[in-house]
């Protein structure tokens, strides 16, 4: 991969913060674009990230008490029809097929977009008692949902998800997983991701199709932009009425039940490149760093690549992912590299430093906005400090995104500042939860409600559009959004 450009040949963020993406993208091998437009092909170092996401969402799952399953892909188009404002949210993106196995078929199959109406349909065959409530199912899939404006990781017709879908004998009981898995998404993006999110309601006019609540982690881009990151649903009793899934209760009368369904997909893996990626390229986490500690021998003396590889033997043994850069390239190309493919700790070792018992140890980042600071370690020492390097790593680096959200997300009170904080980052405002007002928000400054925080702190006044009353007992967050 020889590159003559000097730097990285990636666009800076502040010149174009879409091109910078973009770039990135491809040159750090995260994903390249597939053959049909819109959809996306995952490459391994991108995979291995959403590999390490699934399993720290995968093991808190099943510690909240879900279990896995595997529904099809394919779903009788006259299932979504069920549900009406399911069909009607869905269908602009629905992939339909109408062929198969030679012939016309008789029924038109979707692919799904979602699973709700076929575990609806399964849950009505396996629920007829209260004993089996709750059933807590989670399941890991694909799913299409055709789009236009395409933007990898983000925005892909075919994209990797989970979909935990619950069923429960009455609404407390619901909302109760609605919140939990919510707070879930929130500790996964903060102790995983290193991503602060706020974790509240969207408004009507953005609840999933066929939802009664749909709540939301929104977190902040280094463009000011709002990402939502993972959505749980409380669908109250519509799905339930739709596909019958109803049970006996203790006193032997028949009840629908009440259902949730909550997803995180590759798009957090978007959310990890925006929200800590810099001119350099990607900052990666530790917690999902494919590589956590590069190693790079300087020089080909043979003692040197041996205790290159010791070393790594070592800090694998300890439980650190580790790889040794042995390629035949300057040290300089690795250097780069690393630092575009956002590794968190790099390791230099040349026949100096082993002479001396030591090596030079350079974090991605530097404290606050400061530059990383090379620091020079004894050998011995290292692997048994690199586990509380990387943990200090992911502080630093939460710590980080964590002030630049504070910087740009403003508590506003007129229209004018409003306007101003919504170019920068994030407003937080009273509304008056009108969606023509929202529209017309939208129209004027392009940003919307992202959400109602579920901490917010209560306060009433006008609405900061159109003076009519308040009305969610607290300030909205308003953003642009991704
Ligand atoms: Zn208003």
């Amino acid at each position: 991969m020889a590159d003559d450009r000097k730097g990285l040949g990636v666009t800076p963020q502040g010149e174009d913060f879409s091109a910078w993406y973009n770039e990135l993208v491809l040159r750090a091998e995260l994903a390249d674009r597939a053959p049909v437009k819109g959809a996306m092909v995952i490459r391994p170092y991108g995979y291995r990230i959403w590999e390490l996401l699934q399993a720290e969402l995968d093991r808190r799952f099943k510690e909240t008490g879900h279990v896995n399953a595997y529904f099809p892909l394919l779903i009788p188009m006259s299932y979504l029809e069920r549900e009406a404002e399911h069909v009607e949210g869905f269908s602009p993106e629905l992939a339909v097929v109408t062929h198969a196995g030679g012939e016309e078929l008789e029924e038109p199959l979707v692919i799904r977009p979602t699973s709700e109406t076929v575990i609806g349909e399964m849950y009505s065959r396996w629920i007829s008692s209260w004993r089996d409530l709750p059933l807590l199912i989670n399941q890991w899939a694909n799913v299409v949902r055709w789009e236009l404006r395409p933007r990898l990781f983000l925005r892909t017709t075919e994209f990797l998800w989970q979909e935990g879908h619950t069923a429960h004998a009455d609404a407390d009981d619901a909302m109760a997983e609605t919140l939990r898995m919510l707070g879930v998404y929130a500790e996964v993006a903060r102790d995983v991701a290193a991503i602060p999110v706020v974790q509240g309601e969207k408004t009507p006019g953005e609840r999933f199709a066929g939802a009664l609540a749909t709540f939301t982690i929104e977190a902040m881009m280094r463009d000011g932009r709002a990402l939502q990151s993972g959505t749980s649903h409380y669908m109250g009793t519509n799905f339930a009425e739709a596909f019958d899934i109803t049970f006996q209760d203790a006193q032997g009368q028949l009840q629908h039940c009440h259902t949730t369904s909550w997803g995180m997909s590759t798009r957090m893996i978007g959310a990890v490149i925006m929200a800590h990626g810099d001119d350099k390229g990607l900052v990666l986490p530790p917690r999902l760093a494919p590589h956590q500690v590069v190693i790079v021998p300087i020089g080909k003396d043979p003692d040197v690549a041996a205790a290159a590889a010791n070393l790594a033997d070592e800090a694998r043994r300890a439980g650190i992912r580790v790889h040794v850069d042995g390629r035949d390239v300057t040290p300089g190309f690795k250097f780069n590299d690393w630092e575009l493919k956002g590794v968190p700790l790099r390791v230099e070792l040349g026949p100096r430093d082993l002479a001396a018992g030591t090596a030079v140890l350079v974090p991605r980042i530097g404290t606050g906005d400061g530059p990383p600071v090379k620091e020079t370690v004894v050998l011995a020492d290292l692997v048994g400090s690199l586990a509380e390097r990387l943990d200090t790593f992911h502080d630093q680096l939460l710590a980080r995104a964590e002030a630049f959200r504070a910087a740009r997300r403003a508590r506003v009170d007129t229209w004018a500042t409003f306007a101003d904080a919504v170019v920068e980052g994030w407003a937080d405002a009273l509304h008056c939860g009108q969606p023509s007002c929202e529209d017309d928000i939208k129209a004027a400054t392009g940003a919307t409600p992202r959400v109602i925080p579920t901490d917010g702190t209560p306060e009433d006044g006008s609405c900061i559009r159109c003076n009519a009353p308040s009305a969610w007992g607290t300030r909205v967050v308003f953003g642009k959004a991704y």
